[in-house]
C-alpha cells in the first residue's frame, strides 16, 4: 500500500486542477479528508507495532521462579543473654530462655535432614550458658553425630577458657571473635567490655589458642560512629585471621531501635559513603569480607532461642513457628531468607577446617 501512496496522491492532486474553479473548494476539502484518513491509518499501525513489542520487552525483565529454600547455612542464636552491653546490639536479652539440650539436638537433626551443611552458634554470648558446656556439647554433637562439614561460633571472646579448647576444640571449625576497635577506650564507649577486662589483650590470647588447638580464627567488626575513622590494617594483619567480616551497623526495630527495644542504636549508625571510606582505607587487607546493610539484612537464616526462623524483611525480626513444632520445610517459608543474596555475598565459602589448608 505504501508503494502506491505517492501515485495515488499525484492523481488526486491532478484531478483537483482539472475541476472548474467553482468546485475547487469542495475538491480541496475532499483531498484534505483523504490525507487525514491515510495519516490516521498509518499512526494506528505504528501504535499496534509498539503494543505488540511490549510482551517481549517485559519478558526480559521477568524474575526467575524462586528456588526452593535449603537451610545450607544456619545461625542458631540459642541464647539472648550476654555479659556485654554493646550499644548497637541487634540480638538483645529479651528472654532468658534456652532449649533443653536434647530438644536443641532434635532441632539440629531436623536441620541436617533438610540439607544443613554449616551451623553457626551465636547469641547473646554463647559461652555464658552453663559456662560453655552446653555449647561444647552441641558443637561435639554437630561434628561427630551429624557430621556437618562446618561448625562455627561467634563470640565476644571474654568467657572462653583454655580448658574449653582442650575439651571441644577438635570439633570446632571456626571461632569468630567480635572486635570493633583496637583502642580500648573506643571499646568501652561502644559497650564491648566488662569490668577491667581488656578486650584487645584477650583477642591476642584467643588467637594463640586457636593456633594451638587447630581452630580457624576469624574476626567480626561492626563499623559504627565510634570506629569509622580508625585504621585497623596493621593489627588485623598481625592477627592474621582467615576472614575479617566487616559489617555496617544495622538498625533492627524491636532490638536496637523503636519503642520496645532494649537499645537505642541510632547514634551508632553511619552512612553508606562512610562505610565505603572505611573499606577503601583497608583495601590492602586481603581477608576482609565487607557486608553492607543491604547485603546483610535478609541473607542469613537466623534461628532464635525457640528454634523459630526470624524474618528481617520488614526491618524487624518476625518469628516463624518453631521447627520443633511444624518442621523445617514449613517454618522456613516464613524465614524471609534471600538465598540469591546469600550466594551473592559469598555466604558459601570454604568453611570446613579440613579444607582450609591452614598454616597454623
Ligand atoms: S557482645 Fe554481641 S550479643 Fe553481647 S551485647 Fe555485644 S553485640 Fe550484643
Amino acid at each position: 500500500m505504501w508503494v502506491l501512496t505517492p501515485a495515488a496522491f499525484a492523481g488526486k492532486l491532478l484531478s483537483v486542477f482539472r475541476q472548474p474553479l467553482s468546485s475547487l473548494w469542495r475538491s480541496l476539502v475532499l483531498l484534505f479528508c483523504w490525507l487525514r484518513a491515510t495519516w490516521l491509518l498509518a499512526s494506528k499501525r505504528t501504535k499496534q507495532q509498539l503494543v505488540w513489542r511490549e510482551p517481549d520487552e517485559t519478558k526480559e525483565e521477568e524474575e526467575d521462579p524462586p528456588l526452593s529454600t535449603t537451610p545450607t547455612s544456619v545461625n542458631y542464636h540459642f541464647t539472648r543473654q550476654c555479659n556485654y552491653k554493646c550499644g548497637f546490639c541487634f540480638h538483645t536479652a529479651k528472654t532468658s530462655f534456652v532449649l533443653p539440650l536434647e530438644e536443641a539436638k532434635r532441632g539440629l537433626l531436623l536441620l541436617k535432614e533438610a540439607g544443613m551443611e554449616k551451623i553457626n552458634f551465636s547469641g547473646g554470648e554463647p559461652f555464658l550458658h552453663d559456662r560453655g558446656e552446653y555449647l561444647g556439647k552441641l558443637v561435639k554433637f554437630c561434628k561427630t553425630e551429624l557430621q556437618l562439614p562446618s561448625v562455627s561460633i561467634v563470640s565476644n571472646g571474654s568467657l572462653i577458657r583454655e580448658r574449653w579448647f582442650q575439651n571441644y576444640g577438635e570439633y570446632l571449625d571456626i571461632l569468630a571473635v567480635s572486635c570493633d576497635s583496637f583502642d580500648e577506650e573506643v571499646n568501652v564507649l561502644i559497650g564491648r567490655g566488662q569490668g577491667k577486662k581488656n578486650h584487645v589483650e584477650n583477642l591476642q590470647k584467643l588467637r594463640t589458642w586457636c593456633r594451638d588447638y587447630r581452630v580457624a580464627f576469624k574476626i567480626n567488626s561492626v563499623i559504627n560512629r565510634f570506629n569509622v575513622e580508625e585504621d585497623m590494617t596493621e593489627q588485623i594483619k598481625a592477627l592474621n585471621p582467615v576472614r575479617w567480616k566487616v559489617f555496617q551497623c544495622l538498625l533492627v526495630e524491636g532490638e536496637n531501635c523503636g519503642e520496645d527495644a532494649l537499645r537505642e542504636a541510632e547514634r551508632f549508625v553511619i552512612g553508606d559513603e562512610e562505610f565505603e571510606r572505611f573499606l577503601e582505607r583497608h583495601k590492602e587487607v586481603s581477608c576482609l569480607v565487607p557486608e553492607s546493610n543491604q547485603k546483610m539484612k535478609d541473607s542469613y537464616l537466623i534461628l532464635d532461642e525457640y528454634m523459630r526462623f526470624l524474618n528481617c524483611r520488614k526491618g524487624r525480626k518476625d518469628p516463624s513457628k518453631s521447627i520443633l513444632d511444624v518442621g523445617v520445610e514449613e517454618a522456613i517459608k516464613f524465614s524471609g531468607f534471600d538465598e540469591k543474596m546469600f550466594l551473592k555475598r559469598g555466604g558459601k565459602y570454604v568453611w570446613s577446617k579440613a579444607d582450609l589448608k591452614l598454616d597454623w
